[in-house]
């Protein structure tokens, strides 16, 4: 690591943006179009945030959160960043299930959907459009404390079979469980079933660095190796950040670190009215994730799986279960040789939903144990598939709720920011200490990746209007 990452940087910035996740360069990005002064300042050594990659000896290169997001990320990344990286957005070929109540491969679309919950699960064609209908309907307001749970079952009562097909993949998505506002659900579920899922196209390496090109030719300044301790507040506004130790001048702040990490440590909670550090301090994070990362050697591949592959070996759906540590459900992304076009290299990624609680609280000794289990209990599933994978490989390993929050800075680990009650929080800043912003994964809705670069977009017009408001600040 050089010695002064900070070199270099001007006396004062309209905006600092603490973090660089895909909401943090969004933000930037359009504040630097916008002509505004802007700095990111990220304690890692590579830009993205989760959405990251990481590579290994023998030409291995891993994926962390490149699994698939919805069609609207074509269209924000064409307004929002550029042609180039909007044109790479390209659909996965299929989705495929595995479990003791049903199996199949799909596209993962309304069309699809309603064939198959005609034939498959003999829904009538109304209880099927209707369903769609009212997923598609929810929107941000409509809280009627209603849960994803109740919204099932009301319709497709008794179901627990259909429940499972249209939870299981949301749930993988953006950590929601059952018990989660109807709302979440039905925005995520319909965005999902407009056009199917898609991928970037080249990896998350490639689209990282045309984002990080962009913001470079937009005059934004960044640092990596640079953790902000502290936001500076002078009169009850922001007036600067410290990072490194050194303090830096802005007019306004955008934290992408953790919600409550940017309350609680940040800025301080003395810094805001009492109801709202309490409300605050209820907001609940979102569950956490354990990956085993497998790479096939050079010249070896395996046959077509479907892009994702959702295995689970309970014969019912189970929100308690899918985060247990004792696993009974996996995601395998699969990555075939036009993931990277021109690399001729295969992996897979197994993903799981993980409880922060049953690693943190694990002894050194007790914790590799753990990480050995959960390398060789997931190839041993994906033998059922593939059962000469373990010969092919020549890169496996593991990581853990422990390791998203030691490179992320997250709370907990966890993958998806907070639940629904976030969101308020969140948008709430601002009012309690003016010129102070967060913008990244909350409220299930605003997390993802689609989620979180539009949160961005959001928050970048609302410093916009108060940097032009307090014109002499
Ligand atoms: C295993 C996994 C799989 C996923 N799969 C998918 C998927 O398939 N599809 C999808 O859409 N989404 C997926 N996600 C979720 C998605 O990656 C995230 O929701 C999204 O990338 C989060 O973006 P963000 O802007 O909220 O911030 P983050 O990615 O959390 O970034 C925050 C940044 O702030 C930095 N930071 C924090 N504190 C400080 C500080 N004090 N000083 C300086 N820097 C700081 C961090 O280092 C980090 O770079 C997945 C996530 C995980 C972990």
């Amino acid at each position: 690591m050089p010695k002064d990452q900070l070199k270099g940087i001007q006396d004062e910035y309209d905006v600092v943006v603490i973090g660089s996740g895909l909401a943090g360069l969004t933000c930037a990005n359009i504040l630097g179009r916008m002509g505004r002064r802007v700095l990111i300042l990220e304690h890692h050594y590579q830009l993205g945030g989760m959405a990251t990659w990481f590579k290994r000896k023998r030409g291995h290169i891993f994926d962390i959160s490149l699994h698939g997001f919805p069609h609207g990320m074509v269209k924000s990344c064409k307004r929002y960043w550029n042609d180039d990286i909007a044109s790479r957005i390209e659909p996965i070929r299929g989705i495929r299930f595995d479990n003791p109540q049903f199996s199949f491969e799909t596209t993962y679309d309304r069309k699809d959907f309603t064939r198959i919950l005609m034939e498959r699960f003999q829904q009538p064609k109304e209880r099927v459009e209707d369903f769609f209908d009212k997923a598609r309907s929810f929107n941000f307001y409509d809280d009627d404390g209603t849960t994803t749970g109740q919204f099932l079952e009301r319709c497709f009562p008794g179901r627990n079979d259909v429940h499972h097909l249209l939870m299981e993949p949301i749930a993988y998505a953006n950590g929601s469980t059952l018990a989660d506002p109807a709302l979440t659900f039905g925005i995520v579920f319909s965005n999902f079933m407009s056009k199917g899922v898609y991928i970037f196209k080249g990896g998350t390496d490639l689209m990282i660095g045309l984002m990080k090109k962009e913001l470079i030719e937009n005059g934004v300044d960044i640092r990596i190796y640079s953790d902000v301790q502290q936001v500076q507040l002078a009169g009850g506004k922001v007036a600067g950040v410290v990072c490194n130790g050194r303090p830096i001048k802005c007019k306004s702040v955008v934290s992408n670190a953790n919600l409550k990490v940017t309350i609680q440590h940040l800025i301080g909670e003395e810094h805001f009215a009492p109801e709202f550090v309490e409300s605050a301090r209820r907001v609940r994070l979102s569950s956490s994730s354990c990956q085993v990362y497998m790479g096939l050697k050079a010249g070896e591949s395996f046959e077509y799986l479907g892009d994702l592959f959702f295995t689970s070996t309970l014969d019912h759906f189970d929100s308690v279960a899918l985060c247990a540590k004792d696993v009974t459900s996996r995601t395998f992304s699969c990555y075939y040789p036009d993931t990277r076009p021109g690399s001729g290299r295969y992996s897979i990624v197994s993903s799981t939903n993980a409880n922060w609680e049953d690693w943190a609280t694990l002894s050194e000794d007790a914790y590799e144990a753990e990480k050995a289990k959960l390398i060789e209990e997931t190839i041993l599933a994906l033998e059922r598939y593939l059962p000469d994978i373990r010969g092919k490989l020549d890169w496996i390993e593991a990581a853990t709720p422990g390791t998203f929050s030691r490179y992320t800075k997250t709370m907990q680990g966890a993958t998806f920011g907070t639940k629904f009650e976030g969101l308020g929080v969140s948008k709430g800043i601002p009012e309690q200490v003016p010129g102070m912003w967060h913008a990244g994964s909350v409220g299930i809705i605003m997390s993802g990746w689609l989620g979180t670069i539009n949160y961005g977009v959001i928050v970048s017009n609302e410093v916009d209007s108060y940097l032009s408001r307090n014109k002499a600040v």
